[in-house]
């Protein structure tokens, strides 16, 4: 399963309601961002090995 990450400290993106948060910095943008955040290379995914 892909998970954000955010790019910066490469915390996790946790889902909130309506927009996603790191767990680390509490950076955090709108689900309806995540596109541009990623494609601007904010965030990034990674696999999750688990
Ligand atoms: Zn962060």
């Amino acid at each position: 399963m892909s998970q954000l990450i955010h790019s910066k400290d490469k915390g996790l993106m946790e889902k909130q309601d309506d927009s996603i948060k790191c767990n680390i910095c509490g950076y955090h943008i709108k689900q309806s961002e995540i596109t541009s955040a990623y494609l601007s290379g904010r965030i990034s995914l990674t696999q999750r090995i688990d």
